[in-house]
């Protein structure tokens, strides 16, 4: 086990702000992760699970080990000519995997295209896009205790997965390390061009001739031209999540915010666009210099250059104040912080 101390997690992390942890392991394999987990104990070390570092903010260095989550493989574990279900270790590239579903033609996750981290974090907060949700395709995940070092297999719906929820972000928190999810995908799935600009995008292929590739290339595009790539510009995707309230508080909203942007759900409440709040609340292309609010999607806090996790954090509490005051909705954020 190769423990390094005093370690620079500037390279693991999309929002590229500067950070440190005391220590810091890569594993790749659920032996080397119970080695990692037995060694904290000993020493008295914290933990805190690394997958592709883009749904987290440092806002001070880290007094504890980072284990990055770095296994890899992906088996069939079932197929029969339509159906196929597949355990995918947590270290995989998400997108990776994406990819390698449309080469052997499994429909499913086409829509999750281009959704940045690894596998093992996205039932965390049951990643979404395009109409689509991780909890659709979703069989089992196996966890490893961080307390015992045992590994247990979690059922779909013991994960409880709901919109940017699991109980690993709530019950459970610190308690499991995801080591593998199994998904069910289907080379027959229909197609969800429901949402967004996707159909739009389609419009010159007829529908008989869509593929699932199709539909993966159409929301790449659209991603590609709305969302900055945090190669080129720090950020990790939408800071904040979109606020569902119930609906007597929506009726006060809209009678004050007539044409606000809402989205009826099953149990009653309304979802608002929080990018539609942010944006009316005048963020949008914000600019602080280092940092700032993305100028084609105000859901998004860039780091333009040089910024610290301190002063992105400042930026989100003016957002949230502002949208508060505005509105009266206090935004809740998506994005993991470490203080
Ligand atoms: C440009 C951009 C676009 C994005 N678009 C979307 C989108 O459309 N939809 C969406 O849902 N998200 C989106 N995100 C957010 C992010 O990509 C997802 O949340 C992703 O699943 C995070 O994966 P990660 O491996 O980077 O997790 P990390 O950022 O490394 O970790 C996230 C959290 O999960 C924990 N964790 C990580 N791995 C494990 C594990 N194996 N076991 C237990 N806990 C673990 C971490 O401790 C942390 O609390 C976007 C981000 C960016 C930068």
């Amino acid at each position: 086990m190769d423990i390094q101390y005093k370690a620079d997690l500037n390279r693991h992390l999309t929002f590229q702000v500067p950070a440190e942890s005391t220590h810091f392991v890569q594993v790749e394999s659920d032996e080397e992760l119970k080695e990692a987990l037995k060694f904290s104990k000993e020493e008295k070390l914290k933990i805190l699970l690394l997958g592709g570092g883009s749904n987290i903010l440092f806002i001070n260095n880290y007094e504890g080990l980072v284990i990055k989550i770095a296994s890899r493989g992906i088996e069939v574990i079932s197929d029969d000519g339509r159906k196929v279900a597949v355990a995918v270790e947590a270290g995989e590239i998400w997108h990776d995997f994406v990819l390698r579903a449309l080469d052997e033609g499994w429909g499913g996750v086409e829509n999750l295209a281009l959704i940045p981290g690894c596998v093992g974090a996205t039932p965390m907060q049951n990643i979404g896009a395009y109409g689509v949700e991780i909890k659709d395709v979703m069989i089992w995940l196996e966890a490893i205790s961080t307390e015992s070092g045992k590994l247990r297999r979690f059922s779909l719906e013991e994960c409880a997965l709901s919109y940017r929820e699991s109980i690993f972000k709530r019950e459970e928190k610190g308690k499991w390390v995801i080591v593998r999810v199994a998904y069910s995908l289907d080379r027959k799935s229909p197609l969800n061009t429901n949402y967004g600009a996707i159909e739009g995008e389609l419009k010159n292929i007829p529908q008989q001739d869509r593929t699932h590739r199709d539909v993966a290339n159409a929301v790449i595009k659209i991603r590609s031209s709305k969302l900055p790539d945090p190669k080129v510009i720090g950020n990790a995707g939408s800071f904040f999540k979109n606020p569902i309230v119930s609906s007597e508080d929506f009726e006060n909203i809209q009678a004050k915010t007539p044409g606000i942007p809402n989205y009826p759900q099953s149990d009653g409440r309304v979802k608002l666009a929080a990018g539609w709040l942010i944006d009316q609340a005048g963020w949008k292309g914000h600019d602080r210099g280092t940092h700032g609010v993305h100028d084609m999607q105000a859901l998004v806090l860039v780091n333009k250059g040089g910024a610290t996790g301190k002063e992105i954090w400042q930026l989100a509490n003016d957002v949230r104040d502002s949208v508060e005051n505005r509105f009266g909705i206090k935004l809740e954020t998506e994005v993991n912080q470490i203080t």
